[in-house]
């Protein structure tokens, strides 16, 4: 039988900076073993209903296996299990090792925990590397080897930290007869993959490797220096966009911090700025990677009891964005259209289904999981319990973000509302934030009338609050 290496790809479908893809070929060149390129579609995500994660992640895959394949690298895909799909392999060839970056939370974590159990018992090696995160969770600990659970220090400690160089890989060793090319155990597979590619319901154009460096150079030179200023506005195209890349892994993380910190500034704010927010990413996948429960069950301990809001129309309009408030919606509505949504307004929504709706933060967590593109489980789940006040070093349960408030804040002439809003397109300034305020002569000139063209307020704010505050504190007390 043949020797091989297996290379098994994930949410890290890219060929450089890639620390698993590296070692693999090193691996292979030191034995003389070929390397084999392995996807697993995985049937849990599979059968799922398709919508837009899931819908980009799959176009993702089909792009980096076109593109690999091309570049002399067949990557092989399976779909059945994931103990029949490594059978199969080890029906035909000799697996000697099998590399991987790992997952250390979720249920990637679990996968890659009965697998590498599995495969050692077969007596084969298995390499795992952290490649995700700048840190891995057990990377930036406390002094007495604690982790950490407020941010702040955490970031202070992670800030001083190495982070690891870019790794290179040896392309060349890459095709000939150095690589595994067996399109008939890749059948089953493809025919999986160009199934579920014909069920899309739209096409993503801003994938792959290349649309991933683009995007980094173009935030770098036109957008990074004033970041710190205009990642806070939604109306302007601030931040860096790479949200999307970073959880296909289309683009390395070490890549973005080291282009980043070489780029020579004068200004230095909106690096650091930025910096600190993929630090928030490493920080929120500790936290993951230290309360594994954290997807049903809030951090804090004393809000686990909380009686939410069961209220099903209410939980409709907010994931159709007709809740009433403006900025609310347009929020929602750009989530459902791209598949993506500015940061100020995640917080805003989450922050409206759990304070003014009183609507449990796992129905949103949940439903932000089926619609964004860069959903990434810590992230998304440390958002919305930091917004629901039950996370750790989450907003405090008594500072509720008045939306009418935010709205005049961040978006003061009504840009982000009116464009993804349309039936207050043409409503004036003066009213765009609260349009229930407006007259009814107003009404008619804008062409949006209350209660038909643009919903009325579904609840009062102001009521809404007190009730949130006494529900959190008698949480508390009992
Ligand atoms: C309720 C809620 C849910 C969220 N869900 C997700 C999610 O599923 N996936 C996700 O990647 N981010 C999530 N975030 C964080 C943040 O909103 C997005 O990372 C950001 O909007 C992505 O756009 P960008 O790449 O332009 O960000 P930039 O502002 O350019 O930031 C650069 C990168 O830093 C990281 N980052 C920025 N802010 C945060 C943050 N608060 N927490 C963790 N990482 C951060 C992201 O990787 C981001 O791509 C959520 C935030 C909230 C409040």
């Amino acid at each position: 039988m043949l020797e091989i290496v297996v290379i098994w790809f994930r949410r890290d479908m890219r060929l450089n900076d890639h620390i698993a893809l590296s070692k693999a070929v090193t691996y292979a060149k030191k034995h003389q073993y070929r390397l084999f390129a392995f996807y697993h579609l995985d049937p849990y995500f599979t059968k799922m209903e398709l919508d837009l994660n899931h819908e980009h992640f799959f176009q993702n895959v089909a792009y980096f296996v076109k593109k690999a394949r091309d570049s002399h690298l067949y990557v092989h895909l399976f779909h059945e299990d994931i103990i029949s799909a490594f059978q199969q392999v080890m029906d035909v060839y000799d697996i000697k090792a099998v590399f991987f970056n790992e997952d250390e939370v979720g249920i990637g974590k679990k996968r890659d925990d009965h697998v590498t159990d599995y495969l050692e018992d077969k007596g084969i090696h298995v390499s795992k590397w952290q490649d995700t995160h700048l840190h891995g969770a057990k990377e930036v600990l406390k002094a007495d080897g604690s982790h950490y659970q407020v941010f702040t220090p955490y970031y202070q400690s992670w800030r001083k930290q190495e982070k690891s160089p870019v790794i290179k890989v040896d392309h060349a060793f890459l095709g000939g007869e150095h690589v595994v090319c067996d399109e008939a155990l890749s059948q089953q597979g493809d025919k999986q993959l160009r199934d579920i590619m014909k069920s899309c319901s739209r096409r993503f154009d801003q994938i792959g490797e290349d649309h991933a460096k683009k995007t980094l150079q173009s935030f770098i030179q036109k957008r990074m220096r004033d970041y710190h200023d205009n990642r806070d506005i939604p109306s302007v195209f601030g931040t860096s966009k790479l949200s999307r890349f970073l959880k296909t892994g289309t683009i390395s993380i070490r890549t973005i911090f080291h282009a980043v910190s070489d780029e020579a500034l004068f200004e230095d704010e909106g690096r650091e700025t930025f910096i600190k927010e993929l630090a928030w990413r490493d920080f929120y996948h500790m936290i993951y990677a230290h309360f594994p429960e954290m997807k049903e069950k809030e951090i804090n301990s004393a809000f686990r009891g909380m009686k939410w809001n069961a209220d099903e129309a209410l939980f409709e309009a907010w994931c159709k964005g007709e809740t009433g408030f403006p900025l609310v919606d347009a929020g929602m509505r750009q989530l459902n259209e791209e598949g993506w949504m500015h940061n100020r307004l995640r917080m805003i929504t989450a922050s409206f289904l759990t304070k003014d709706y009183l609507i449990d933060w796992r129905k949103g967590e949940a439903y932000f999981a089926k619609k964004l593109v860069d959903y990434d489980e810590a992230s998304n789940i440390g958002g919305f319990q930091w917004a629901a006040s039950v996370g750790t070093d989450a907003v405090p349960y008594f500072r509720i973000f008045n939306p009418i408030t935010q709205s005049k804040r961040f978006d003061p002439s009504g840009e982000y509302i009116r464009r993804y809003v349309p039936e207050l397109k043409h409503v004036n300034d003066d009213w765009i934030h609260e349009p229930s305020k407006m007259p009814l002569d107003e009404q008619t000139k804008s062409g949006c009338v209350l209660g038909d063209t643009y919903p009325f307020p579904t609840v009062d704010h102001q009521l809404r609050r007190k009730e949130a505050i006494t529900l959190f504190e008698k949480e508390k007390q009992s």
